[in-house]
């Protein structure tokens, strides 16, 4: 397949050109806003093609792109591609605004090419074990969950995140919509209601870099769930507890592979044997087996839509202090 990058960043960079490639693919294209940085990103990756807009990809044939500029700009980027009958994979959280990400999942569904949303944590290993746990009934009656996703923002992306609310920054859209795709994959189901905290401790300028809130599930189950940009020193972990079994995770909220996770039941505490297969490669393959219509487990554009509903949750439970519905439209 024919990829364009729409976007000259990091993450494209770090680990998106090598995911796309592992797959067989080629990358004919990169497009920026800055014409010079898309030039050295294309001589740095060795592609063809550089650009300072997508008008110029016309002509090359390419049938996917891949969207990673700042949130504000995805759905611009997505109407297009759609348009041109390209598939799609587009960076979380989709958009800053709830309406735009609908759009976007719609005019993908409406020109029917495939969307995909890179929440690709739902492809760790510990994540698959996970739902498969719970699917099999192991944990039986799940009650709560608690995950930890307070993390360092490494220096090189210390940047708009933390000054930029238009462009997506802060700590609720860049990481919770993450955790609302993680439960939504594990447990089955999106939270109904949120009651959040945030604080700024001084690493973001006058937006949220630490958010806690609590997510309640129609089945019953409850999530407290923690988000941070400011924690050098804190481990990422998650646990999923039922009246039969717990779960207790380590390491599985991360960009590589890894991690440990380990169920604890009567009979004891066993780690469950996990693969390190590389998560953005597994999204890019899980991609093309919905191009052929196969089965996936890929996030598409509607999740993508769903986990921007519960941030935006969180954020207006944090701005009211209030407890507010998740509204899915
Ligand atoms: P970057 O800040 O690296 O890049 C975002 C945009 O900023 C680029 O597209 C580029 O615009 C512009 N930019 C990059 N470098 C410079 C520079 N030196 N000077 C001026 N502008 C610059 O963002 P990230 O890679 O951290 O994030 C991009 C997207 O990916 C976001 O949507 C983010 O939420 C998402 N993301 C997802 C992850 C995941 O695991 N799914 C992990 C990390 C990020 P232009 O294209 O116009 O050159």
């Amino acid at each position: 397949m024919k990829w364009a990058l729409i976007g000259a960043s990091n993450i494209a960079s770090q680990w998106m050109v090598d995911a796309i490639r592992a797959s067989g693919d080629d990358i004919v294209a990169v497009v920026s806003g800055d014409q010079t940085r898309a030039s050295a990103f294309a001589a740095k990756h060795e592609i063809p093609h550089a650009f300072d807009n997508e008008n110029a990809l016309e002509k090359l044939g390419i049938e996917a792109v891949y969207i990673s500029n700042t949130n504000e700009k995805h759905e611009a980027a997505v109407l297009r591609a759609a348009a041109a009958g390209q598939h799609v994979l587009c960076e979380k959280p989709l958009a800053t605004e709830f309406q735009a990400a609908v759009r976007m999942a719609k005019a993908c569904d409406d020109a029917g090419v495939v969307m995909v949303t890179n929440h690709h944590l739902r492809h760790n290993a510990g994540h698959r074990a996970m739902r498969a746990q719970v699917a099999a009934g192991q944990l039986g009656r799940l009650s709560s969950v608690r995950l930890s996703h307070s993390v360092y923002l490494p220096k090189p992306i210390q940047g708009w995140r933390l000054t930029d609310r238009a462009a997506g920054g802060g700590v609720v859209l860049d990481i919770a919509v993450h955790n609302a795709d993680s439960l939504a994959f594990i447990l089955g189901e999106y939270p109904t209601h949120v009651c959040a905290m945030t604080s700024n401790t001084g690493m973001a300028s006058e937006l949220e870099d630490n958010a806690m809130s609590i997510w309640r599930f129609a089945s019953g189950v409850t999530a407290f769930t923690h988000q941070g940009f400011n924690t050098p020193f804190a481990e990422t972990h998650l646990q999923i507890h039922g009246d039969a079994g717990s779960l207790h995770a380590t390491g599985v909220l991360s960009q590589a592979p890894g991690g440990v996770v380990a169920l604890s039941n009567v009979d004891g505490r066993t780690e469950l044997p996990l693969d390190s297969d590389n998560l953005y490669q597994r999204v890019v393959k899980n991609m093309h087996a919905a191009i052929a219509g196969q089965p996936h487990v890929n996030a598409d554009g509607w999740a993508g839509v769903r986990s921007l509903a519960v941030a935006h949750a969180v954020l207006r439970s944090a701005e009211s202090g209030q407890t507010v519905e998740v509204t899915y439209g």
